[in-house]
């Protein structure tokens, strides 16, 4: 069951030199219980596409088109009133820099009451279960004396932690990941993701995780979306993505992981397009090898390449 469907969104932002669009007609969706990666390197869209389904925006953004359907309501036409009752209790964001969501000021246990308050409506020793409950399932050794803890005695991974548990004390039952293990070492980035897969086992929770990182996919997500410069150029289950990519952006984006030992490791020539610039036809056509002549005029379409497979390429057009 989908959960979550992002249909033809389209967003921009009002500059000093006129509209400049951002997003076109993104697509993809979330299954209920699985995760779902939404790839790209920095400034391809995939942060700000997950930014709308929150409604946080920069206010210069604006949705132009589309429909962001969240247990098939659309939360596009939602007050602001409706979307705080998702924030947090339904939908929950666990940011790249876990202290941007904690206070410094208080202890983890007075965070946790506090979200289990509004979100839960429990109070004093069945709210404290609760909060203890949270960090026992986030795996906090000695949960019950961290409780008690404020965030700057806490390491990084630890912060991680406790963002996530906040989440799951609400019932959140997405989880927007975007860049969780960016500023973690590489040992702690593995214990978070494999932390995101057990709930997600254990409790059904669907995840939407935001990488740039397609080597930090391959175990961790069930469907893969690639972004480029504002489309989602690449869709397919996570185990057919690995097996037959499509799309050359994609094909180079893995030929660029460090871990593919013993190959010959690519760089992608040239930089992605700012919202400024204008790119006819397909978007990737100025930093793409496989060039030819439509793709410099025609927006190439989504190409069926293979079951639940799409590829925004026009060297599908003769299959
Ligand atoms: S449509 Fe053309 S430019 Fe775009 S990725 Fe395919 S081959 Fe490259």
């Amino acid at each position: 069951m989908k959960i979550l469907e992002v249909n033809n969104l389209n967003l921009g932002f009002k500059t000093e030199n006129g509209f400049c669009q951002a997003l076109y007609d993104v697509n993809f969706a979330l299954e209920k219980g699985k995760t779902l990666a939404l790839v790209g390197e920095s400034g391809c869209g995939k942060s700000i596409s997950a930014m709308s389904i929150l409604k946080l925006l920069p206010k210069t953004a604006q949705i132009t088109k589309g429909q962001i359907l969240f247990k098939k309501q659309d939360l596009l036409t939602f007050s602001e009133k409706q979307m705080h009752g998702i924030r947090g209790a339904q939908i929950a964001l666990i940011p790249q820099d876990p202290m941007t969501s904690l206070n410094p000021l208080y202890t983890i246990e007075n965070q946790l009451l506090e979200v289990i308050k509004i979100h839960q409506n429990l109070h004093g020793s069945e709210a404290k279960k609760k909060a203890l409950e949270a960090l026992e399932m986030v795996q906090i050794p000695c949960a019950a004396e961290r409780l008690k803890a404020y965030p700057h005695e806490f390491s990084g991974g630890m912060k991680q932690r406790a963002i996530i548990a906040m989440a799951l004390a609400c019932h959140a039952e997405i989880l927007i990941a975007d860049e969780p293990t960016t500023a973690l070492d590489v040992t702690i980035q593995a214990q978070i993701m494999k932390l995101l897969s057990d709930i997600k086992t254990q409790l059904g929770t669907s995840v939407l995780l935001i990488t740039h990182d397609l080597g930090l996919v391959g175990e961790n997500a069930d469907e893969i979306a690639v972004m480029y410069a504002g489309r989602v150029v690449e869709n397919a289950p996570s185990k057919e993505f690995f097996e037959h990519p499509n799309h050359p952006y994609s094909l180079a984006l893995l030929n660029s992981i460090p871990s593919n030992r013993g190959k010959h490791l690519e760089t992608i020539q040239g930089q992605p397009p700012t919202i400024h610039q204008h790119i006819s036809g397909c978007r990737f056509h100025p930093r793409c090898k496989c060039c030819f002549e439509p793709c410099t005029n025609n927006i190439p379409p989504n190409f069926v390449v293979a079951e639940n497979h799409t590829s925004a390429c026009f060297l599908n057009e003769s299959l």
